[in-house]
């Protein structure tokens, strides 16, 4: 039972590289494919945007996001929130690699500048700062920004602009902290 667990748990580890392999320029993508994955995400968080594909905890959040749009309005933003992620690694060169890295980028800087006045407001500072999740958090409910940005999503650059305490305050103000 323990052995079959492990070898469960190191095929879903490696179930990454076949993803990395085949993937595709962002632009050339249309739909991203939810795929379950424990090992590299774990529950309590929702999805995340893998070259092309979409990491999910548990089958029933899987079914959530192939389902996107047609099931409940939850769902529908879910959804839409990995596939500005899709844009915007569009805006970067229409490369996962070049949006990966930028992304580590940028939540580095978070987290080494936001300091204790900022971690101290706002929990998860240095992931919910990162201008490519202030974009997709903030535009997630919307059903028509996709197709808006159909040649990349690009607000991000905005945000990245801005220091950690503009940020903060733009969060604070949006969610009415
Ligand atoms: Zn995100």
């Amino acid at each position: 039972m323990i052995i079959s667990t492990f070898a469960a748990e190191m095929l879903m580890m490696f179930q990454i590289v076949p993803i990395m392999w085949r993937a595709v320029r962002p632009s050339r993508i249309a739909d991203m494919p939810a795929v379950v994955n424990t090992f590299w995400l774990r529950k309590g968080y929702e999805g995340l945007t893998f070259f092309g594909q979409i990491l999910a905890p548990t089958q029933q959040e899987a079914d959530r996001f192939n389902a996107g749009a047609s099931a409940d309005r939850q769902s529908a933003a879910m959804k839409n929130h990995e596939m500005i992620h899709l844009r915007q690694a569009q805006a970067c060169h229409d490369s996962w690699v070049c949006f990966y890295l930028l992304y580590l980028w940028y939540w580095l800087k978070g987290l080494v500048f936001s300091g204790c006045q900022v971690r101290r407001q706002l929990k998860h500072a240095a992931y919910l700062l990162n201008p490519f999740e202030m974009e997709a958090y903030r535009h997630m409910n919307d059903p028509n920004y996709l197709a808006r940005c159909e040649d990349g999503a690009q607000e991000w650059r905005k945000y990245a602009k801005m220091s950690l305490k503009e940020r903060l305050l733009m969060y604070r103000s949006n969610h009415k902290l």
